[in-house]
Formats: C-alpha cells, sequence, structure tokens
C-alpha cells in the first residue's frame, strides 16, 4: 500500500457473497467523496476472495449455489442465529481464519474499520485485539438480522431500521453504540427523478409505455424465467426490462425465450448503472434484497416483490408492505394482477410512489460518511 500521503486509510470489510455488500461500502465511498472530496484514502478489502484460504476463498461464486435450496439455507441461517452459537462458530473458524485477517491487518494499516459483512466482525475484531482504530459495523439487511451482525466490542453499530437497532439491544450492545440511519445507497438513486424519457432514449427503450425492471438481486436470483414470461404474454401495454445480474445462463435462457415474446424486452446482465435503470422504469419486480428495496423506495419505485431469501430477507416482506411501497406477489399471475391494477389505476399506482419517497433514506450514506470522519478525528 502507498503510504507516501498522510491521509487517513479507511478499510471496508465486504465480500461479493449477493450484490448488497459491495452496494453499500460503494455508497459510503462515494458520500465521502461528496462530502469531503480526498480527504479519506478508503480501500475494499474482500474478506473471502482476497484473503479467506480455500475452500473459503471461493465464497463469492460459492454463494448462489449455497442459496440454491432455500430452506437448506433457512435452516443454517436459524441454527446458527443467536449468541451463543456465533461465539462457537467464530471460535472454531478462528485457527483457520487467522492468519488471512492477520494478513489483512499487516496490509492494510488503517485508521478506521468498516465493516459491511456479518462474516468479518468478529474475526476482525479478534485478530485486532483490545487496541484497535475505529471499528464499525454497518448493517446491510434491513430487518431480519443475523446475530453475527453484532458484535460488542465495535465501536459503533450502524444500522438501518429500528428492529435491527432492537436486535442490537438484544444482542447486548448499549444505546450509545447504536444508531439508525436507514441503509446507504448510491448518491444517484437519492436524486430528484427528472426526465425519465430522456433516460429511456438514453437506454435505448421505448418511451411512453409503463416500464417494469425484474431483477433477482446481484446474482439473479429467484423464478425471473416464469415470471418474465408471464408478464411478457399477458397482453400489457409493457416494456420488460430483465436483469440477470451475475447469472449468465440464465441471460441465455432468457435470450431464447425473448423470441417468442411481442412486447419490447431488454434483457441484461450484470449492469453497472443500476440508478438510470431505476429512474428510467415505473415498477420493480424483484426479490426482496435489502439493497435493492433501499434503492427502489429512494427512486420512488414502486416494488412487486417476488420471492426471498429466507433468513436474512424473511422481514423485508412485510416492511415493505408496511411502508404502502409495494406487494409481495410470489406467484407471477399476482405480478400481472397488480401490473394491470397499476395501470388500471393510476392513483393507486402514484400514492405507491409516494408511499416509497416516503420510506426513502437518502441520507443514509453521508450520515454514515460523517460518522467515519468523526471516529478518525476524535
Ligand atoms: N445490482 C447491480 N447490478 C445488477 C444487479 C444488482 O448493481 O446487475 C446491485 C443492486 O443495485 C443492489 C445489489 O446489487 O445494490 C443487490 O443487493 P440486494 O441486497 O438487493 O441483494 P443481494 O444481491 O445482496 O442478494
Amino acid at each position: 500500500m502507498n503510504h507516501q500521503d498522510k491521509k487517513p486509510h479507511i478499510l471496508f470489510l465486504f465480500s461479493d457473497t449477493g450484490g448488497g455488500h459491495r452496494s453499500a461500502a460503494e455508497a459510503i465511498i462515494e458520500a465521502m467523496h461528496l462530502e469531503f472530496g480526498d480527504r479519506f484514502m478508503p480501500e475494499m478489502v474482500d474478506i473471502f476472495k482476497d484473503y479467506a484460504p480455500p475452500p473459503l476463498k471461493k465464497m463469492p461464486e460459492l454463494y448462489p449455489k449455497l442459496v440454491r435450496i432455500p430452506r437448506v439455507w433457512e435452516l443454517g441461517y436459524n441454527i446458527s442465529d443467536g449468541k451463543p452459537q456465533v461465539k462457537v462458530l467464530a471460535k472454531s473458524a478462528w485457527p483457520y481464519v487467522r492468519g488471512s485477517f492477520n494478513r489483512i491487518i499487516n496490509e492494510h494499516p488503517s485508521d478506521s474499520i468498516i465493516s459491511v459483512h456479518p462474516l468479518a466482525n468478529a474475526p476482525m475484531l479478534n485478530a485486532l485485539g483490545d487496541n484497535h482504530p475505529p471499528f464499525i459495523t454497518v448493517v446491510t439487511d434491513l430487518v431480519s438480522t443475523h446475530a453475527a451482525w453484532y458484535d460488542k466490542r465495535v465501536d459503533l453499530c450502524l444500522v438501518p431500521t429500528r428492529t435491527a437497532r432492537e436486535h442490537a439491544i438484544k444482542y447486548g450492545l448499549k444505546p450509545d453504540q447504536i444508531k439508525v440511519f436507514g441503509l446507504p445507497v448510491a448518491n444517484r438513486f437519492c436524486q430528484p427523478k427528472g426526465d425519465s424519457k430522456q433516460l429511456r432514449h438514453q437506454l435505448g427503450w421505448p418511451q411512453d409505455r409503463m416500464t417494469v425492471i425484474l431483477v433477482g438481486g446481484g446474482e439473479g436470483m429467484g423464478p425471473l424465467e416464469k415470471i418474465a414470461h408471464t408478464i411478457a404474454t399477458a397482453q400489457l401495454p409493457l416494456t420488460l426490462v430483465i436483469i440477470a445480474g451475475r447469472n449468465n445462463k440464465l441471460k441465455e435462457r432468457l435470450e431464447t425465450l425473448k423470441t417468442h415474446w411481442r412486447i419490447p424486452t431488454f434483457i441484461y446482465g450484470f449492469v453497472h448503472n443500476m440508478p438510470d435503470f431505476m429512474r428510467a422504469a415505473d415498477v420493480l419486480v424483484t426479490k426482496a434484497g435489502p439493497g435493492t428495496i433501499s434503492e427502489a423506495l429512494n427512486t420512488g419505485l414502486p416494488i412487486i416483490m417476488v420471492s426471498y431469501l429466507p433468513g436474512q430477507e424473511t422481514g423485508n416482506i412485510s416492511y415493505v408492505i408496511s411502508k404502502g411501497a409495494g406487494v409481495w406477489a410470489p406467484h407471477p399471475d399476482q405480478v400481472v394482477q397488480t401490473l394491470r391494477n397499476w395501470i388500471e389505476q393510476p392513483e393507486q399506482y402514484a400514492q405507491t410512489v409516494a408511499a416509497c419517497q416516503r420510506a426513502a433514506r437518502p441520507d443514509a450514506a453521508r450520515k454514515i460518511a460523517h460518522i467515519i470522519a468523526d471516529t478518525v478525528k476524535a
């Protein structure tokens, strides 16, 4: 690492298990640039891919396979979700991961450490010992937050919702260690929506039809094919935009299916301009991922949730419904019915847009940026 400058180094611990951890870290880094220019030197480390021994090193690739049978994932999630379990797991993994976390510390000396991944907390704090730079956890799940997020040794734990705060208290954090800011999302989700027709023109999409984005998180998870087919053959005046994420096989299958569809359809792999996509669209059909939900709320984009990952995403369904920001429609016919309702009853659609805007937390990333800056100054 280059140490010729005296800028405080801020280390972000994340992993590409899904897309949400990276998005949160990048949103905070962007907010630090916006608020403080180049006063800080942020760095992102993938705790698995960059440092862990095999087979953990392959975790970002293994993750989509691990969650492929959701009930098995849920079982593992529930069995491990408790303070004693987290302690036992961290203790048993320690001999195996100690070297990796020591290497992170040696190779990335930092003035502040931000964890946006639940599995980074205990091992990193173990490796750091008592005398560590400020350590902040930013919880990137909304409601059903796993016990591994909460380690009493952190300086601060920044959570997105009041429920996540209650969990922090339950797991032994003190109230003054916790702050509720919302989930950090990229700045462009939080800007006034502007002219969506102009954006559609840039993206090559038709301008005057209701535009639906279908997405399954960073990994293209959930029954996207079936839902896409049902929407595309429902004879509704729509444009369908499907984002397959890193799921290349899904993208290939959709390209074949698309030849049978009669509505304008656009299929993408992993896109790097999600804010443009959401700002250009009218409706989001999605897995109930926390990052995607928070981005849609900030964009004022009504949400039709079609799947969720049991465990960390279980509470997200009722969270969105309680805000009036969307519906749960696990069956493709329910998706079509909701789209039909929103086309035929524009006032109902407009109410849902307004509910999204009320639930948005557009200042989350900037508030977190300030907290980080304060800990470095202190
Ligand atoms: N995402 C993206 N490009 C894609 C698909 C997803 O940038 O092609 C981003 C999306 O905007 C969100 C994140 O990946 O920030 C997905 O996070 P979420 O928490 O919704 O689900 P996860 O992928 O972590 O299960």
